[in-house]
């Protein structure tokens, strides 16, 4: 899962320089950050592939790579495209400054610089950062239960699926949820769900694909080497909500889910088809008895 408020912490700047004495300049002026350092290129691009960097401050000469490139490089990865980089530099020409936008940068700002200009324009960058941090955020997410929305889950799983042979896919709904909703009110529907998400959540693997796709449906895409493997996941999945004991004041209500597997085809398969083979799949398991596990492969 995605980090959620990564702005609660203090946000991480990265400083690439090739002088010292730069560093140590923008190292006593910015010591409200979390700060990492770089001499080159290559050393910037090293640390962001582990660490989680929120501003970047960019140096254009440097011996090696330059400014320019290590924008274009940083701003071509999807991983750390939404990154602002803000070029400090010595070169006040203009057409050094449009090559830096062109690059990818946000902001220019030159040598010797302002102290407080360049700290109230990283606010700024850090201000917009962690907004479209929350757009993204509430645009991917179911709002009851924080798994992804219909439309992510779409989009991350159709990229799963291009890049994935041995994927399989889970439709979930949870029985007769109508009459939980009847019974108990609405406001206890929404428990159910919210139980029944974290119960799944728990039992499935990091890099799969779980989203809320409306209502009481759920759907899962992930890896694995055989079906075998996935029914007997998905069997820990159905006993653990079986197992669920939620209080309705003094009443004890039981939940159960049924569930439809299916496996993505070698050849001429496409996302619509396994999902609509694993809905199949569901529909056996509800017309059968529901809280159980049904396939197809
Ligand atoms: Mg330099």
């Amino acid at each position: 899962m995605e980090k959620t408020s990564a702005m609660e912490e203090k946000p991480t700047i990265l400083i690439v320089d090739d002088i010292k004495e730069n560093i140590h300049i923008l190292l006593s002026l910015l010591d409200d950050y979390d700060l990492l350092v770089a001499l080159n290129g290559a050393k910037a691009l090293k640390l962001l592939e582990k660490n989680e960097i929120d501003l970047i401050l960019l140096d254009i000469v440097m011996p090696g790579m330059d400014g320019y490139e290590v924008c274009r490089i940083i701003k071509s990865n999807p991983d750390t495209k939404d990154i602002p980089i803000l070029f400090i530099t010595a070169k006040t020409d203009e057409d050094s400054i449009e090559r830096a936008y062109d690059a990818g940068g946000v902001d220019y700002v030159t040598k010797p610089f302002k102290p407080k200009e360049l700290i109230s324009r990283i606010k700024t960058h850090l201000n917009m950062r962690s907004m479209l941090k929350s757009l993204e955020f509430f645009a991917t997410r179911d709002f009851m239960t924080g798994i992804y929305n219909r439309r992510k889950f779409f989009e991350l799983g159709n990229e799963l699926f291009e890049k994935s042979d041995k994927l399989f896919a889970i439709m979930m709904d949870i029985d007769k949820f109508k009459l939980i909703n009847d019974n108990y009110g609405h406001p206890f529907g929404d428990i159910v769900i919210k139980s029944v998400t974290k119960t799944i959540s728990q039992n499935i693997s990091e890099d799969s694909v779980f989203g809320r796709l409306g209502g009481e449906e759920f759907a899962i895409l992930c890896k694995a080497d055989s079906m075998e493997e996935v029914k007997q996941r998905i069997e820990n999945i159905r006993k653990a909500i079986e197992n669920l004991e939620e209080k309705y004041q003094n009443t004890i209500v039981k939940v159960t889910i049924s569930n439809g597997i299916a496996l993505k085809h070698a050849s001429n398969d496409t996302m619509d088809k396994l999902l609509k083979r694993a809905d199949e799949a569901l529909y056996e398991a509800k017309g059968t008895g529901r809280n159980r596990v049904c396939f197809r492969n």
